[in-house]
């Protein structure tokens, strides 16, 4: 988890969502994957889907069978499917997601009669796996409040401006006044304007 954890700051650093992952197969890591999908513009890169596609890639085989995958966040369900695809036999996860975590689907319903089980362990290094994704929180918070107040700002700078100036009221006003002055001045007027 360690490794898990290191590969989320990174991710965090990078301004995404700090999640890390590691697979490990007989004793060694095989795959690592940092949270990447703001940067990949990719929905799908997620720490766990480029941990398995690493570890796959490095085992030529598609199937993971006997890895374990150490997550820093409980996974959501697409980097579940994909572990049951790639027939991991054991996850290990960080802190809980209330949001997107997806652990509870695999012994609900359909999910109970996949073809691929495996053993899930969640909790481990919770607190430090959650203070990563405070600390991110709480950053972007205050990135949107300066946002919110620096709009204020403008705004305020905004109206203590004068309206855009594009000479029309000037220009009426040039004409009112040239109609004010009398016609022998007025030629006068415009002949040294003219000649100006
Ligand atoms: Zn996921």
């Amino acid at each position: 988890m360690g490794a898990a954890l290191r590969l989320a700051r990174a991710a965090g650093k990078c301004g995404e969502v700090p999640v890390g992952a590691v697979v490990v197969a007989e004793g060694r890591i095989i795959g690592r994957g940092g949270n990447r999908p703001i940067g990949a513009c990719d929905p799908t890169a997620h720490a766990e889907m480029t941990a398995l596609r690493r570890a796959a890639r490095r085992a030529r085989n598609y199937r993971l069978n006997g890895a374990t995958l150490y997550v820093t966040l409980e996974p959501c369900l697409m980097c579940l499917g994909a572990m049951v695809h790639a027939r991991i036999a054991r996850l290990v996860y960080g802190a809980r997601d209330a949001k997107i975590g997806a652990t509870a689907w695999l012994g609900r319903g359909r999910a109970g009669r996949l073809n691929h089980r495996f053993a899930v362990l969640g909790g481990l290094r919770a607190d430090e796996c959650a203070a990563l994704l405070r600390a991110q929180q709480l950053q972007r918070d205050l990135a949107i409040q300066l946002r919110i107040e620096g709009g204020v700002h403008d705004a305020h700078r905004a109206r203590a401006q004068p309206p855009h100036d594009d000479g029309a009221a000037d220009l009426r006003a040039d004409r009112q006044d040239i109609e004010s002055v009398p016609t022998r001045l007025r030629v006068i007027r415009l002949s040294c304007r003219e000649k100006g």
